[in-house]
Formats: C-alpha cells, structure tokens, sequence
C-alpha cells in the first residue's frame, strides 16, 4: 500500500533548490499526523552535495539516480525517469516546489501515472477518512484567484501530487542528519527528444523580493498623487525591494510576482515598510513572519496598524518627503 511523503529534490549546478528545502517543513506536518516517513527523490549529475543538504534538514530516506548530463533539462527524459522512480517508490503523496521546473517536469509525470497534480498550493492539511487513514487537503487560490478552493486527490488517482508555491513553508533548522540513501540505477532515462543548446546565467535582479532583508510595501494609498515615483526612491534609496498590494497589481503598477499575500507571494524580510496599506487579511498573511514592520496610514482605525511592529499616523507622502530630505 502506498506509504510515505516524498519530496522532489530540484536542483541546479550540484545544489538543492531553497524552494524544495521548504517543502520538508511542509512533509512534517504532516508528518505529524500521519506518521510516514519523508523520503525525497534526486536526479543530478552531481548527488553528493544534494543528499548531504537533504540529510541535514531531516530528510529520513533518499532516492537517487546519478545521470551523465543535467537531466532536469529534458522533461521528455527526466520525466519518464521519475515516473518510473516513484512507481518503486510507491508513495502516497509526493511534494513538488511550483517553480518552472517542477511544473514541467511533473505535469508530465503525472499524465504518465495517470494521476492527479494539484498545482501552486499555499497551505496542505492532513484529513482523516472513516477507516483511520489520511489524505492532504490541497488548498489553494483558485478562479483568477478570486476564491480559496480545497482539492483531494481522487481514490486511485494516487500518489497525491501537488506543487507548493514557494515561500510559503520555511527552510527548516539544520540537523544531525542521519538518512538512508538508495541508488536506483537500474532506472534508466529514455533518449531526450530535447537538445540543450545553451545555458545563460540569469540576469543579477536587484529587486529580489524573496530575497531581499528590507521590502517597501505599497498599497493603493500610494496610487494616488504619483506618490508611488516617491515610493521607489525611497525604496532605491534604503536598498529595499519594492511588493504591493492587490490593487496594485490590478492598476498594472507593479508586476503580479511582486503581489504579497494569500494569492501572491509569503515574504521574509528582516523589516518591512508598509505605505498606504489598509491591511486585509488577504495581503497581511503574505508578511505576518517580518521580523521589524512598520506601517504608514492616514486613517488612525487601518486594520495595517493591529500587526504593525511600529504606525505612522500620517500621509506617506510628507513622511517620505522629510526622509529624503535627511
Ligand atoms: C480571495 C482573495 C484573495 C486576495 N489576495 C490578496 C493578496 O494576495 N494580496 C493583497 O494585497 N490583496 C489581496 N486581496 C485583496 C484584499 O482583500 C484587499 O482588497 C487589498 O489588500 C487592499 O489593498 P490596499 O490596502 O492597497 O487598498 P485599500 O484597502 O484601498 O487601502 C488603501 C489604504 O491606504 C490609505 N491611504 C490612502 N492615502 C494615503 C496616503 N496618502 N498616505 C497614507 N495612507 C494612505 C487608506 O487609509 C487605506 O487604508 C484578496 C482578496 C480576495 C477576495
């Protein structure tokens, strides 16, 4: 019977992907209802550094396949690797970070199980059926990310395949790992009907939003008077990178990948400037983990100043003003 929570473990140049670090926070939660084991699922050219990382944020059991090229380049090949990896493996669910990579690679996967993907999930909970075994409830935004929707994978539908959206769920603490690792190499990948040609570094981006220690927040309080010109000075000016609220994604003023809340992006900056923000619960459980948050509101009851480490009763454009002035 299928049993176990198992993660795919992206990687990139001998390295593990944060995103798919995060996801053994996601697996031990559920871990702790049901009990299985975390196990994660690596193909590399270079597997040695991977599985060491694994086994140092409590990955319980590894599954590795060591290949002669970087394989995750090739979804028609890599996929048909990893479809025949978890057939062996036989686990009940199986957590895939949703970035480019996992999204490719797994929506193939799972046309060749012949299972379910749930994709760009925000939270995974565990739901106990009559006859005492368990599935994930899958949730996610859904419906132009209008509505908040659950989904569960169909009996014989399994494994339960979902991606996570990363950000969501933290890397955990390093441990004294101990693991058990297993080579399938008798797994064998088809020949790649994809040629890589070439591989460019990614541009450097000094407006990393997930990464950055320090992020200016504006809501639509900056929209109004061109204050939001203002706004990106003082976020140049502090070396912050600039988010937003829904409203202004909907204007077109900051792309959708900067959007912060339940239906954009979970942000862990040291401080947080929040500008014009009234504080729907939808966008405050994007920064509720900030360590330093100070909001900035003209309305004295704005719901923003209930989690503020710090409020500014004033208009964002006369405290931005006088900053810059110093
Ligand atoms: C299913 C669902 C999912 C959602 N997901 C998200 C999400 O991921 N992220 C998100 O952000 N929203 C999301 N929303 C929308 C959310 O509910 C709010 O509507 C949105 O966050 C409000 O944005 P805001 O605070 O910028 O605008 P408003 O609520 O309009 O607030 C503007 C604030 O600016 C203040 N202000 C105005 N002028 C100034 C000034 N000159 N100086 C200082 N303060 C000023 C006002 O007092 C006001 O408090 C979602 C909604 C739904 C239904």
């Amino acid at each position: 019977m299928a049993n176990g929570i198992c993660i795919f473990a992206e990687n990139y140049n001998g390295k593990l992907e944060p995103a798919s670090a995060e996801l053994v926070s996601a697996a031990r939660r559920i871990q702790e209802t049901t009990k299985e084991e975390i196990s994660a699922l690596v193909v590399a050219e270079s597997c040695d550094g991977i599985i060491e990382e694994l086994k140092g944020i409590g990955v319980e059991k590894i599954y590795a396949i060591k290949t002669d090229h970087d394989l995750l380049l090739q979804d028609d090949a890599a996929s048909q690797m990893i479809a025949d990896m978890l057939k062996k493996i036989d686990p009940s669910s199986v957590l895939i970070p949703a970035t480019p990579t996992g999204r490719s690679l797994f929506s193939r996967v799972a046309m060749k199980l012949n299972c379910g993907l749930t994709a760009d999930c925000t939270e995974l909970l565990v739901g106990a059926k009559e006859d005492g075994t368990y599935y994930i409830k899958q949730n996610k935004p859904s419906y132009g990310e209008n509505v908040f929707v659950t989904i569960i994978t169909r009996e014989g539908y399994y494994p339960q395949m979902m991606t996570v959206r990363p950000g969501v769920y933290m890397v955990p603490e390093q441990t004294e790992g101990q693991a058990e690792v297993i080579y399938m190499d008798d797994i064998q990948a088809p020949v790649s009907q994809v040629e890589v040609v070439e591989i460019l570094p990614q541009e450097e981006s000094t407006d990393s939003i997930l990464s950055s220690e320090i992020v200016v927040v504006g809501g639509r309080g900056a929209l109004e008077d061109d204050n939001f010109t203002l706004v990106k000075e003082f976020a140049d000016k502090i070396g912050a990178a600039i988010g937003g609220t829904r409203p202004m994604v909907d204007t077109g003023t900051i792309p959708f990948d900067h959007q912060i809340g339940q239906t954009g992006l979970t942000i862990r900056p040291k401080i947080c400037i929040s500008l014009g923000v009234s504080g729907a619960i939808q966008h405050t459980e994007g920064i509720k983990d900030t360590k330093l948050f100070v909001a900035v509101n003209t309305d004295e009851n704005a719901a923003i100043f209930k989690v503020a480490d710090y409020g500014i009763q004033a208009d964002l454009r006369e405290v931005l003003e006088n900053y810059m002035k110093l």
